[in-house]
């Protein structure tokens, strides 16, 4: 039987870049180890301790753009000079195999999904305050002084956004987010 996505097994979270979103997901697939996390394709380079296929697929620009014209992302988007994109054919088998899948994804990929995906979960993560932002991109110590700037640029724009989605989770304290996201997703009553 192929499970369709109006079984509400698609979930996305989006939010600005330093919130915290890798750190929830991390804790949540441990918690979880039934959802399945959706590899994403970047052009970006690899930070320190990033793996090609189990962080990003890494790509050249060349290879991202057969892969889009070849109709092969569920959505893509460029973020901060990069091109990032979900492949569309492991998501669609591992749902329909049944298996919760997770996106983490920026804005303009989630209005992607909005149109193609119209019952997936969308929840938007966000920062205790700007200023909290600044300090966690800068405490990460991974971007350059100009991706930083590039991020809280486009964390603005981000932020202004998020009365679109299904529900906002405020990042404050890590567990207490964590609990929120799985009430919200269903893992827990
Ligand atoms: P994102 O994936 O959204 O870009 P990360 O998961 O890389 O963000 O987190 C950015 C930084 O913020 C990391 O150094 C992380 O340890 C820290 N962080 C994440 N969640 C919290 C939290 N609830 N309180 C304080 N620091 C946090
Ligand atoms: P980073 O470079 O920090 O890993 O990611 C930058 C931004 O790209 C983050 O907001 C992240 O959510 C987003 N992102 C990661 N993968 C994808 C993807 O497949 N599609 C889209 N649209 N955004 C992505």
């Amino acid at each position: 039987m192929v499970t369709s996505v109006s079984d509400g097994k698609l979930f996305l979270l989006t939010g600005p870049s330093g919130v915290g979103k890798g750190t929830l997901i991390k804790t949540l697939l441990s918690r979880h180890p039934e959802i399945w996390l959706s590899i994403s394709a970047t052009t970006r380079q690899p930070r320190d301790g990033e793996i090609d296929a189990r962080h990003y697929y890494f790509m050249s620009r060349a290879e991202f753009s057969e892969l889009a014209s070849q109709g092969g992302f569920l959505e893509w988007a460029e973020f901060a000079g990069n091109f990032y994109g979900t492949p569309s054919k492991e998501v669609r088998e591992r749902l329909s195999s049944g298996r919760p899948v997770l996106l983490e994804i920026e804005l303009e990929g989630a209005r992607q999904v909005r149109g193609s995906f119209p019952e997936a979960l969308q929840i938007f993560v966000a920062p205790p305050s700007f200023e909290e932002l600044e300090r966690r991109i800068r405490g990460r110590a991974t971007d350059s002084e100009e991706a930083i700037a590039q991020r809280l640029f486009r964390a603005n724009e981000e932020l202004s956004s998020q009365n679109e989605f299904d529900a906002i989770v405020i990042n404050d304290d890590l567990q207490r987010a964590i609990e929120e996201i799985e009430r919200l997703i269903g893992l827990v009553n």
